[in-house]
């Protein structure tokens, strides 16, 4: 077997990835309560406490909201890079010695049979990171909560089987909107949140076209629609000649439900 990949949430009221191989399953995330992750959990039928680890991407609450709990209750360790920690510390509450593990920006590592690759993005946060995951020859990228996408990122992320990327939300909602203007230039700069055409461009530049799935995530409530960052992206690969049923497969993560689980 390989990779099993499902989005549990996904978006500004809670961020949640689940990710599995033979020998471990772990969390990217976990910014709902410990509750509501369990319940995710259940759909998928996983049990909480086969959880073998927590990975964070950045300290902010619709990432962090259930790690605390979830590492109590199931004594799972959570691993994330000194400046998150430093941010989610606090929040969080008490967690065992030997359940904070901390990594460095940059860095491959190894958790049981898998991969990690943690590397820098451009967020509002401590020490953000988005993360390339590894298994036998396929490989696992997600970026969501950031304002740009660079050519290290690119880099980093590229050949991937799996992308979950940030369609954050549709430039022309989010102006007219109803945020007041520094939330609105907060999202907007660079170190806020991809749009649906920053997602489009830049899975059209990643994207080989064999196969690879590629996943919209962390969509605005308010200034985006499922179906409108679908199209927007699925119109921009086609532009640039990539059949988004052929080619790739495009699909939406949900705010409110589990995504499908993907098995490659
Ligand atoms: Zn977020
Ligand atoms: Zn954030």
């Amino acid at each position: 077997m390989g990779f099993k990949f499902c989005s549990l949430s996904s978006g500004s009221s809670g961020n949640c990835q689940y990710i599995e191989t033979d020998n471990i399953r772990i969390l990217i995330d976990a910014g709902m309560s410990g509750k509501k992750i369990e319940e995710l959990l259940s759909d998928i039928d996983v049990l909480p406490n086969t959880i073998d680890a927590i990975l964070v991407t950045h300290e902010h609450i619709d990432h962090t909201k259930g790690v605390g709990v979830l590492s109590r209750r199931y004594d799972i360790p959570i691993l994330a890079n000194e400046g998150t920690w430093s941010g989610m510390g606090k929040t969080i509450g008490n967690i065992k010695e030997y359940n904070i593990k901390t990594f460095n920006t940059g860095k491959e590592f190894e958790l049981k049979d898998l991969g990690i690759l943690p590397f820098n993005i451009s967020h509002d946060a401590y020490e953000p990171v988005g993360y390339a995951i590894y298994y036998k020859n396929k490989k696992i990228s997600i970026i969501t909560d950031t304002g740009w996408v660079n050519e290290d990122m690119k880099e980093y992320i590229k050949g991937s089987s799996l992308y979950l990327i940030e369609s954050n939300h549709d430039l022309e909602m989010l102006k007219v909107g109803k945020y007041p203007w520094p939330l609105k230039k907060r999202i907007m700069g660079e170190k806020g949140h991809l749009s649906n055409d920053d997602a489009g461009k830049i899975i059209s530049e990643i994207v080989s076209g064999n196969g690879e799935i590629a996943l919209l995530g962390h969509l605005s409530q308010e200034n985006n629609f499922p179906l409108l960052a679908y199209k927007t992206v699925k119109n921009i690969l086609e532009d640039s000649g990539i059949d988004v049923h052929t080619d790739i497969t495009l699909d939406l993560t949900h705010r409110d439900k589990v995504s499908k689980v993907y098995n490659f």
